[in-house]
């Protein structure tokens, strides 16, 4: 994302706010300002700590969902959609 990117996500974060209707998506991504909005919106919906969610160890069944979020300070990473906490920072 360079600066004029970042300045059009923040204007469509309203908008992606009201997508997500305070549910995270897995369509966010950082290739391009619509949808780094919406893992900006996904990052408003964190909870505190890292997901124990037991599906994490069951690779077979796959029911975990992960959505990308992304913050203005250059904080991304991963979040699970079933308890909204951490997967994995990067
Ligand atoms: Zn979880």
């Amino acid at each position: 994302m360079n600066n004029d990117q970042i300045r059009d996500a923040k204007a469509l974060l309203p908008m992606a706010r009201s997508m997500l209707d305070g549910k995270p998506t897995t369509s966010a991504s950082d290739g391009a300002p619509q949808q780094f909005a919406l893992a900006m919106a996904n990052a408003e919906l964190l909870s505190p700590g890292w997901c124990l969610c037991p599906a994490r160890a069951d690779v077979d069944t796959a029911i975990l969902e992960q959505a990308y979020f992304a913050r203005l300070d250059g904080g991304h990473g991963w979040l699970c959609t079933r308890c909204r906490k951490i997967t994995q920072t990067g």
